[in-house]
């Protein structure tokens, strides 16, 4: 493994988390997390063997405080580190608040702000230790600007960007939207309202996210933390 560095994505099985996942490989060993898509997972790390890089997939659930724990318990006993950790996973349950069941909320509360909120808390340790760490959080624009609808995902999106900003270097993305199965659902009336809302007149793509997700776990960034990046093709300015 000689000095490489050590990235976990979790989410990394589909979309934006995989083309992460694939991006951070160019530079470290990475470890892509799932939940539900094991063989999607194991695809993602064939493919990131397959362009020369080194990588593995491990399951666990991140709304869960205990699996976390051993999840990044495992990962820090076996490689002496985490250098960088991507908080992706995210799950949305959209509905008017007056249908929504409470187990929609919490499980989009648990999943995306609490998740993100356990892997912070068990990958800090040996950050802090280190004296090294990248932590990159995955919010939306949802979170900064609401949307009808999505009480839960903006509420869970909005939190994380107020989850600990003084860890070595934390910065969080909003991204606006991205091509993936969870905007895929999306009715083609509803796309077309949020096109005409978007200044760079496109949807973004997972590439466009792993990009800025790569600086942000580069040393390039290393004056960087703290920081609320948007990238929403001008969605909100
Ligand atoms: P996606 O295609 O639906 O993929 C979601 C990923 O999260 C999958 O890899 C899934 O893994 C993982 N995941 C869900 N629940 C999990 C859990 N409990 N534990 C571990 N992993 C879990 O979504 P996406 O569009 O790529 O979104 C990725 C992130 O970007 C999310 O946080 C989302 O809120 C955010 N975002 C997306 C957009 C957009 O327009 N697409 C915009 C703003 C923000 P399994 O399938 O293995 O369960």
């Amino acid at each position: 493994m000689d000095n490489k560095k050590i990235a976990v994505v979790t989410g990394g099985s589909r979309g934006i988390g995989k083309e992460i996942a694939v991006k951070l490989a160019e530079e470290a060993y990475v470890i892509v997390n799932y939940n539900g898509s094991e063989e999607k997972a194991a695809q993602v790390v064939r493919e990131i063997k397959d362009k020369g890089g080194n990588a593995e997939a491990v399951k666990c659930n991140v709304a869960s405080f205990k699996e976390c724990e051993k999840f990044i318990g495992d990962i820090v006993e076996r490689f002496g580190k985490i250098d960088i950790l991507v908080n992706n996973a995210g799950i949305n349950k959209d509905g008017l608040i007056l249908s929504m069941s409470e187990e929609d909320f919490d499980s989009v509360i648990n999943t995306n702000l609490k998740g993100t909120f356990n892997c912070i808390k068990f990958v800090s340790k040996s950050m802090i230790k280190n004296r090294y760490g990248k932590i990159i959080n995955i919010s939306s624009i949802s979170g900064v600007a609401g949307n009808p609808g999505q009480a839960n995902y903006a509420a869970s999106k909005a939190g994380i960007i107020g989850l600990a900003k003084r860890i070595i270097n934390v910065n969080t993305i909003v991204p606006g939207f991205i091509m993936t199965e969870m905007t895929d659902v999306l009715g083609d009336k509803v796309k077309e309202n949020i096109l005409s809302q978007i200044p760079l007149k496109r949807f973004g793509t997972p590439q466009n996210v792993a990009e800025l997700a790569a600086f942000l776990a580069s040393d390039k960034s290393s004056y960087i933390t703290g920081q609320v990046i948007n990238l929403d093709g001008g969605m909100i300015m």
